[in-house]
């Protein structure tokens, strides 16, 4: 194997970068400080970087976090897209067992 002088070096600049994104604003009943009240729905996407250029996401994750504590607590996408059709469709949507939500107004 022949090691040529004066050889390039090669530098390959990776990381990751995340991006936080509010899908919306539920009133949930909060599993830290059990007020019922209002919580942010977020999707959090990690992407894989080159050269700080962001090629595609490594990962997903959706997360609620209480505005009255602050506590995040992990959801599935599945939940996430529930909880987000709901935030929609409203409490006089179609009820298949839905998560507590207590809407006080
Ligand atoms: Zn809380």
């Amino acid at each position: 194997m022949k090691i040529r002088p004066g050889r390039t070096e090669h530098v390959i600049i990776f990381g990751t970068k995340g991006y936080l994104y509010q899908l919306a604003i539920l009133t949930l009943v909060c599993g830290q400080c059990g007020n019922p009240a209002a919580h942010t729905l977020r999707k959090r996407i990690t992407k894989f970087t080159l050269f700080f250029v962001p090629l595609f996401p490594i990962s997903t994750k959706y997360l609620t976090q209480c505005t009255f504590c602050g506590a995040e607590q992990k959801v599935t996408k599945e939940q996430a897209e529930q909880l987000q059709t709901q935030s929609t469709n409203g409490p006089s949507g179609q009820a298949y067992g839905q998560p507590q939500q207590h809407d006080r107004f």
